[in-house]
């Protein structure tokens, strides 16, 4: 059973957040507060980056105290993701690198990794927000956290673990993979809070059930999924599989990497925690700022970052934002959940579709496994959709064809593209160990003028 707000409140007591003098703070100190914060970081970069400082002095800043308010921010050029890799590896650095402590960095598809440097104060800051995420999504310290998200130059794992070291909850650094292990340590061990991509876990929850375990029998209660966009029905279908409150994260290692948002028990929009980041909405064509409650690319602006500090970086990530107060508390805003990124943004026959989209229509359909993947081609001129899907053990090979008839209809008529669904049997669609792959694209790229 997933406990209501109400039933949560009266199991957490009153108590608001892990840190409650900043995360009930008032709107007008806390925006006192980021102006403050604003102002130092915008010193940081300009004293230390010149890439920074020139960029300022284009967009007609004579020093970085010209900053006087929250709204200067809209005077601030827009970063990108390759603004980094055109500085690989520690060009927008603001520090020697050997005044850091640590080092992380995401591979691209194509070209360098994009690098990411901390100070000793920044990873501490780090530990503190995934902390405070942790508490949010209902964790307490003690609680036995399973950090299944990956160890290594993907932030995911070592975020998740020094946030649970600090929240003073035992972790055990699983890592990726080795799945049949990861379910008898569950049980084994105890563990109260599960942190992975959703994808991973359901990859667990299969596992598990293939082993005859009942992981709804064990004591796990919360899990911290992210990393990855998911749809409401997948989190009704992890909770039903693993018998736990699933709870979204949000992070990015160019910001920080998990923590820089998440749910609390309302699950009403994951609270950004705005005494460390500044959140905007922008249309993502023209780049111009959004009013709260439109959908358009979300941007965030670190406030306290030391060693890399970020003005204005575009997400790529599709959502938008609410102010309104939260029934937990919290005066932090909301990011209503992300349904998809800009880059996985497909365009099929003219019309946009986010794989997250054809997830909603799948996942919790009778008969069908929640693991699939689209495979798009260009067959002459037109784009042509296949999708693979699995059937639950349960269902008689006799009556894939009406499974794939019955989805192919509701993916028409819900997400308006004609797709060709190949049911396939139980265990056949690759599981992922980490971030899932969902859409093979196997159309010609386009050819680069002479
Ligand atoms: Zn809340």
């Amino acid at each position: 059973m997933v406990a209501t707000l109400e039933t949560t409140r009266a199991h957490l007591g009153t108590r608001v957040g892990l840190h409650p003098e900043v995360e009930a703070l008032p709107r007008e100190p806390l925006e006192r507060l980021q102006l403050q914060r604003l102002q130092a970081c915008l010193c940081n970069a300009w004293d230390h980056v010149a890439w920074h400082r020139e960029r300022l002095r284009s967009a007609g800043f004579t020093q970085a105290q010209d900053l006087r308010s929250l709204a200067d921010l809209q005077r601030l050029p827009l970063m990108v993701k390759s603004d980094l890799r055109d500085h690989y590896p520690f060009g927008l650095f603001t520090r020697p690198v050997e005044q850091l402590a640590r080092l992380h960095a995401s591979s691209g598809t194509t070209g360098k990794p994009t690098v990411v440097g901390y100070t000793a104060q920044d990873l501490s800051t780090w530990a503190d927000l995934m902390a405070r995420s942790l508490y949010a999504a209902g964790a307490r310290p003690g609680d036995v956290v399973h950090n299944a998200y990956g160890y290594g130059l993907f932030t995911g794992g070592l975020g998740a673990h020094d946030g649970a070291t600090r929240l003073g909850a035992p972790v055990v650094p699983m890592s990726g993979g080795s799945t049949e292990r990861q379910v008898t340590l569950i049980m084994d061990f105890g563990a109260r809070v599960l942190c992975a991509t959703p994808s991973y876990a359901l990859a667990i929850a299969e596992v598990a059930e293939q082993q005859g375990v009942d992981l709804r029998k064990s004591a796990l209660r919360v899990g911290l999924f992210g990393a990855e966009p998911w749809s409401e029905a997948m989190r009704l279908e992890v909770e039903a599989r693993i018998g736990l409150r699933a709870v979204d994260i949000y992070g990015l290692s160019e910001i920080m990497g998990p923590g820089v948002a998440c749910e609390c028990e309302a699950r009403n929009g994951l609270h950004g925690w705005e005494d460390h980041f500044l959140f905007e909405v922008i249309d993502p064509d023209s780049g111009a700022a959004l009013p709260d409650g439109e959908a358009g690319e979300l941007v965030i602006t670190t406030l306290t970052k030391q060693a890399l500090p970020m003005l204005r970086y575009r997400t790529r990530d599709i959502t938008r934002l609410a102010r309104a107060p939260c029934a937990c508390g919290r005066t932090h805003v909301r990011i209503l959940r992300v349904t998809g990124r800009n880059d996985d943004m497909l365009i099929i026959r003219g019309v946009n579709v986010y794989p997250s989209q054809i997830e909603a229509v799948l996942v919790g359909r009778p008969g069908i496994a929640p693991h699939y993947q689209l495979v798009l081609e260009r067959h002459g001129a037109l784009d042509h959709v296949s999708l693979e899907v699995e059937a639950l053990p349960s269902v008689a090979p006799a009556d894939y064809g009406r499974l794939a008839a019955d989805a192919g209809h509701h993916i028409k008529s819900l997400v308006g593209i004609t797709a060709e669904v190949h049911v396939m049997a139980p265990g056949t669609i690759a599981r992922s160990q980490g971030k899932a792959v969902r859409v093979r694209d196997l159309r010609p790229k386009a050819q680069p003028a002479p």
